[in-house]
């Protein structure tokens, strides 16, 4: 790779870590132009919003007549899924069925606050759990692959285990807490977010570096989640976060004082996995920092200065000791022994392309999204 001069956006605070990051005269970043010309127009958490949410909300009624749920919502404990689940009870009136997915790796603040929203709701919640030997057998292939996106087998688990359970229970909609207000810049693909859950990629991957047989692992593939799933049976995915005030600050504040729901330091620490992979794994053997995306998006949209976000990305969210004692967690937990963990550590890092995977047909499908217009977040 030729070494390209760094350089960091003068409104956000994404840099070259980005290798395809794409700079304009004024020193602006591509995910900065696209919030301004392709999101920024278009979400309104306003009147039109609120009548916007009354209209979902109607359909969505209509649609879950006589069954025992309107619709379904993944509830991880973290902040996006929580304050949804507040948003489809409290605001649209709906009866939705809670349901979270328990792959080994939950934070104790992540259970306290899906207990408290549950009997704060008065929600039906459901647990599907993950077989551990096969969730650990995947993670360390995962592992052992050297690819950035070591998230996947955890996303796998989630998305796929939440389409399956809607289709067995007919189900149509299923509610997400994907927003704009803290995610309108997306992780860059080349930063571990691969696009989507690729089966060719997972049994490639596994089938080098796995032990055990995936017998009960749910894995349902992207195409088959947007073409069986959204396209053949109906089965539609709704983002009502988009049409309400969503302030990260206060949708804390109001989920604490109206059920007791704990904050977490950062973004997706509600899993003790990713929360070790986003603040250790990520940035010190690839360089990555999803962070900066995190704060790129609350700059963006208006809850975070860029002298605040400079000076956070300084420092790793949790301290060293944590961090050490966090590693021998993930390695005893995978049943590694520390060394191996670090073996694998210092291991040649690759990227997906060194294994079989179907991305240009993923991109080739996210890309005809976007020009029907539905999806607006930014891919290369
Ligand atoms: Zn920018």
């Amino acid at each position: 790779m030729s070494a390209r001069p760094y350089q960091i956006c003068t409104n956000c605070i994404m840099d070259t870590s980005d290798p395809s990051i794409v700079f304009d005269e004024r020193g602006w970043c591509d995910y900065c132009n696209n919030f301004e010309s392709a999101i920024q127009p278009y979400w309104h958490p306003d009147q039109k919003g609120e009548d916007a949410l009354k209209l979902l909300a109607d359909k969505i009624r209509q649609e879950g007549k006589g069954k025992d749920f309107d619709c379904i919502i993944g509830l991880s404990g973290g902040l996006d899924s929580s304050y949804v689940a507040y948003v489809v009870k409290e605001k649209m009136g709906l009866r939705p069925l809670l349901f979270h997915v328990d792959a080994g790796w939950n934070t104790d603040q992540a259970v306290g606050n899906i207990e408290k929203l549950v009997d704060g709701l008065g929600l039906d919640l459901y647990t599907e759990v993950i077989n551990w030997e096969e969730m650990k057998d995947l993670q360390v292939a995962f592992l052992r692959s050297q690819i950035p996106d070591q998230d996947l087998p955890q996303d796998a688990a989630f998305f796929s285990s939440l389409y399956q359970f809607a289709r067995k229970y007919k189900i149509k909609t299923i509610i997400t807490g994907s927003n704009f207000s803290t995610e309108c810049c997306r992780e860059p693909e080349e930063w571990g977010g691969y696009l989507g859950i690729d089966k060719l990629l997972f049994k490639d991957i596994h089938s080098r570096f796995g032990k055990h047989p995936l017998e009960t692992f749910p894995l349902v593939d992207i195409l088959m989640s947007k073409i069986f799933y959204q396209r053949i049976i109906g089965m539609k995915v709704a983002m009502p976060l988009n049409m309400v005030p969503f302030i990260k600050k206060d949708a804390e504040d109001e989920l604490e004082r109206r059920f007791g729901w704990q904050g977490f330091q950062h973004k997706h620490h509600e899993s003790r996995f990713t929360r070790f992979y986003e603040d250790y794994w990520l940035p010190r053997k690839f360089g990555f920092q999803k962070r900066r995306a995190h704060f790129s998006s609350l700059i963006s949209t208006g809850q975070m200065s860029r002298e605040q976000a400079l000076e956070r990305i300084s420092h790793p969210e949790m301290d060293e000791h944590f961090l050490q004692q966090e590693f021998e967690y993930v390695a005893n937990k995978l049943d590694l022994t520390v060394n191996e963990l670090q073996e694998i550590f210092d291991g040649e890092n690759k990227t997906y392309r060194d294994y079989r995977n179907k991305r240009w047909l993923i991109g080739l499908g996210t890309n005809v999204l976007r020009w029907l217009g539905l999806e607006k977040r930014f891919f290369r």
